[in-house]
């Protein structure tokens, strides 16, 4: 028997073709237009929150409010107008200098809001946008892409992204601190520990990757998942972080390395700690080979260090894992002795190859003690734009 087929229907023309394929490259050219606003939306919050690291930055290690005086030029005393004090393009509008006295400006301001930038919406286009590619075991949601989660939140993603921003964001501060020659200051390392350790109690899943692949209970564990994995992560970072630790020559860097990696452990998980240490260690051997080339005495801070690897880790987590005896999922007890001895020499080898400051420097030292001698001496920038 034939099907009954409707006599108001007839085969589309080419006019109705043609006027289908224009509404389909419109919809289209709209879905771009409003990722694309996501994108923006998420680098210009970035840089905002960037702008306001500037400021934790510079006033929290020299004893000042965050909110009082308000923004002026450290060396004419002006206020900052508000349109000057917009995040990049207010540099980018002075060119670089103080409206009032022309003083410079230090780049790193906008350098460091375009980074937080960067950081926001790259970390959403690696790891939010794209369903958890960037996770190691992570089963995505049935939709992905910015428009479909503005449509449909799928809230155990954005957690994560929000927990894995704020492990990055917070360590680029603490890492800016310690390199204008500070130490970070203890509340601010709290808050960062405290960020990375209470979160997993109560939604454990923001550890995608299980302590143990063995671990039975793990799926009914609940909050004694998340701490164990906590716990397991911060004892892997910090004895990783000993290991770097032991060779390195700074001594006052030592207890940031370890904080450093044990706070990255706590966030990410014991085999991501152990992951991170060996790039750490890779980045150390990197930056001590880039000053002997250049013939440089500079010393990058050991926290700046940390900051890198994780930096690279979080969205290349999945790919890092799939390198032979790299630290994954499945890792054991066996990664721990090898990360060990490998953050060790590691740590040994690049303090031998960082060139020894040159006699001349040493006997202009002991000539002038006040003064910066070297471009390793701290020197905290001059910033209009966000001192207070
Ligand atoms: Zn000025």
């Amino acid at each position: 028997m034939l099907p009954i087929v409707p006599h108001a229907w007839s085969p589309p023309g080419p006019l109705d073709l043609q006027a289908g394929e224009a509404l389909r490259r419109r919809a289209r050219l709209q879905m771009v237009l409003a990722e694309a606003a996501a994108y923006v939306y998420l680098f210009a919050f970035g840089a905002i929150l960037g702008s306001f690291l500037n400021v934790v930055v510079y006033r929290i290690p020299r004893g000042m409010g965050l909110l009082r005086p308000a923004s002026r030029c450290p060396c004419c005393q002006t206020p900052i107008r508000l349109s000057d004090n917009l995040p990049l393009l207010g540099w980018v509008k002075l060119r670089g200098r103080c409206r009032a006295c022309h003083l410079p400006i230090s780049p790193r301001y906008p350098l460091v809001e375009a980074l937080s930038g960067i950081l926001w919406m790259g970390l959403a286009m690696a790891e939010l946008f794209s369903g958890g590619a960037n996770l190691p075991g992570y089963t995505p949601p049935r939709n992905v892409g910015a428009l479909w989660l503005m449509w449909q939140p799928h809230w155990p993603l954005l957690r994560l992204y929000v927990y894995h921003a704020l492990l990055l964001y917070l360590l680029v501060g603490l890492a800016l601190i310690a390199a204008d020659g500070f130490r970070p200051p203890r509340t601010m390392w709290l808050i960062w520990l405290a960020l990375g350790a209470l979160p997993p109690l109560a939604w454990p899943e923001l550890h995608p990757v299980p302590v143990s692949a063995s671990f039975a209970a793990w799926e009914a564990a609940g909050a004694a998942r998340g701490a164990l994995s906590v716990l397991a992560g911060g004892a892997a970072g910090a004895m990783g972080g000993c290991c770097l630790a032991l060779a390195w020559q700074h001594r006052s860097q030592r207890a940031d390395l370890v904080l450093g990696l044990a706070g990255v452990g706590a966030y990410l998980g014991w085999q991501a700690a152990l992951g991170t240490c060996l790039l750490a260690a890779a980045l150390a051997i990197l930056a001590a080979s880039l000053a002997r080339l250049l013939s440089m005495a500079r010393h990058v801070p050991s926290l700046m260090l940390v900051t890198g690897a994780a930096f690279i880790h979080v969205p290349c987590w999945r790919l890092l894992v799939e390198l032979p005896a790299w630290p994954g999922p499945q890792a054991g007890p066996l990664a721990l002795a090898i990360t060990a001895a490998v953050a060790g020499a590691a740590a040994a080898t690049a303090q031998m190859l960082i060139p020894p400051p040159s006699p001349y420097a040493a006997t202009a030292r002991a000539h002038a003690p006040h003064e910066p001698t070297s471009s390793a001496d701290p020197q905290p920038p001059n910033n209009p734009a966000v001192d207070g």
